[in-house]
């Protein structure tokens, strides 16, 4: 513990072997080394951290090794090989572009690419950030990258591929460096412990991996952070508490409050959470790997996936026996699909709740398998009564503003009273004739229910259409086929549970629509997302995208071409 060094410089990988968690991209590197094919420049991409420069150097390093072994690393051992590692080789040559991105600084570079190397075949040139040289230092470098000297290697390293010129791109082997595993990271940081003599808890490196979000380097100035102030003996408790790392406690109570259906607590649980200045898209994104984790737990094949130590395993064990798989997943899509959505909500907050609303129900709701996934509410006229709208206004009461209860029910109470009454005083009176019963003032007050046929229903449903503002929910209206079932009862097949959800929202307005056009309050809808594989229709730009590359691939190496991105 005295004389600690900084993780990060200290452990810096050495070999291609040693480089942690780009496997497959270190081989291909150490074949081309092998079978000496070297490209002149190379375009090393992926987020901050993953090892991008720490490969260019063992990459510089393994090709000017004076004796390189069978397995095709440097042997560390040589004069080429200590040079490097003591960081004094001439043939490396390291230019930051965040910080030197001047014509002059390119050109300093140029003029010594023509110089050959004195030990060693080639000379190094990494450009790190190379997207942020500019204009013109990028065109005054392209002349070199056209005709390089037969010793000179470039490599080019950035964050922001989409950033970089084609006329750039086509001239460089193009290498993408990916996020490393929260479990290689937490391999690799058990090594540094064991390493420097740190005690370490499994879920302490864990939550580290977490944070550093698939970097290595962040990971190791993390974990040095944590070494510091935690005197060498480095516990989960000290690193949540450090790092404002969200302690998956919070996570475990929030699920036992789904799992039950108490809205309110799960509410308050939320409250808390962001009460300890927590970002919402990090409860809610760490809400779904929490799922995530649970549904791993379930299966004994995949638990050891689960790096976690082993009384925290055993609460997820015990977790993952009360939750049902279906409820996993729909628990994993909600959460996924909350989080994707939380940049462009305008109210957060609410999506949030929202969110706890909906997996409260899940396991609140009548099996899928049993009603075909159906979402029925209750008959207009039963809606009206005012106890049971009391009653559900004190359950889904919002603890945070209790004045102000601002529940569905409430706003649908309102909405079917109005549209009764509309439908009541609509009803045309036919001009009395005296065969004609006579009309009373009682009859005039009773809601009418007039039958009403498929055709109605048919000619309602696309007038329904026509009033829609929103394009792709009046495109989802237009394309099902609401079927009259018995008892006033509409079926509404949909493609997909984003369908689904998207009418199933709208339940009030369809049914008070459907009420005026049909003359009938008895209405009742039934949304169910069909089996029917053939309907199936995708949904959502990335499952859109999935869909049309399976039937032609060649999108794909589009998608790839012009690195276009889905959010
Ligand atoms: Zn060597």
């Amino acid at each position: 513990m005295d004389n600690y060094i900084v993780s990060a410089r200290k452990y810096r990988p050495a070999t291609f072997q040693s480089v942690v968690g780009q496997k497959s991209l270190t081989t291909t590197l150490k074949n081309a080394i092998q079978n000496n094919k070297l490209a002149h420049a190379y375009l090393f991409c992926g987020p901050r951290g993953v090892g991008k420069t720490t490969c260019a150097r063992i990459f510089a390093k393994t090709i000017n090794c004076l004796h390189p072994k069978a397995d095709g690393e440097a042997c560390n051992e040589c004069e080429s090989c200590q040079a490097f590692n003591e960081n004094r080789s001439y043939n490396i040559y390291e230019l930051d572009a965040a910080s030197n991105n001047s014509v002059d600084d390119i050109r300093s570079l140029t003029d010594q690419v023509r110089i050959p190397p004195q030990i060693g075949r080639y000379k190094v040139y990494i450009i790190d950030e190379v997207h942020m040289l500019s204009t013109q230092a990028f065109n005054a470098f392209l002349k070199t990258l056209e005709e390089p000297p037969h010793h000179a290697i470039f490599i080019l390293a950035t964050t922001e591929k989409h950033k970089i010129i084609p006329t750039i791109l086509s001239r460089c082997q193009i290498y993408d460096f990916s996020r490393i595993g929260i479990n290689d990271i937490v391999d690799y940081l058990e090594y540094v412990a064991q390493s420097e003599n740190v005690s370490a808890e499994k879920e302490a490196l864990n939550a580290i991996a977490q944070k550093a979000d698939g970097g290595m380097r962040d990971a190791l100035s993390i974990f040095d952070q944590v070494v510091s102030f935690s005197a060498g003996n480095v516990t989960y408790k000290s690193v949540i508490e450090n790092l404002n790392v969200l302690d998956y406690e919070y996570y475990f109570r929030l699920t036992d409050a789904l799992l039950a259906g108490n809205v309110s607590q799960s509410l308050l649980i939320l409250n808390e959470i962001l009460g300890k200045g927590f970002d919402g898209q990090q409860i809610v994104s760490g809400l779904a790997n929490f799922f995530r984790d649970v549904l791993v737990c379930k299966d004994p094949q995949t638990i050891v996936l689960f790096e976690v130590g082993d009384a925290v395993k055993e609460k997820y064990l015990v977790l993952s026996r009360q939750c049902s798989v279906e409820f996993l997943y729909k628990a994993i899509e909600l959460s996924n699909e909350c989080d994707l959505n939380y940049r462009y909500s305008k109210n957060k907050r609410l999506l949030i709740e929202l969110l706890l609303i909906r997996l409260c129900q899940l396991n609140h709701q009548p099996s899928p398998v049993d009603d075909k996934k159906k979402i029925k509410l209750e008959p207009l006229v039963e809606a009206k009564k005012e106890p049971e709208v009391k009653q559900a206004q004190q359950e889904q009461a919002v603890p945070k503003a209790p004045e102000k209860p601002v529940t569905p029910e409430v706003s649908t109470n309102e909405v079917i009273s109005k549209s009764s009454l509309r439908v009541s005083l609509k009803k045309p009176v036919e001009a009395p004739t005296g065969e004609e019963h006579p009309v009373t003032e009682a009859a005039k007050n009773v809601v009418l229910d007039e039958r009403f046929t498929q055709e109605d229903l048919k000619t309602a449903w696309i007038n329904y259409a026509g009033k829609e503002e929103d394009a792709h929910l009046k495109n989802t209206i237009l394309n099902v086929n609401p079927q009259l079932s018995e008892n006033n009862l509409i079926r509404i097949a949909v493609f997909n549970p984003d369908q689904q959800r998207k009418l199933t929202d709208k339940t009030v307005e369809i049914k008070t629509f459907l009420a005026q056009q049909l003359r009938n309050t008895q209405i009742s809808l039934d949304i169910f997302v069909t089996e029917d594989e053939k309907q199936y229709l995708p949904y959502g730009n990335k499952n859109i995208f999935e869909f049309m590359a399976e039937k032609n691939p060649a999108i794909l190496s589009l998608a790839k071409e012009f690195n276009l991105k889905l959010d």
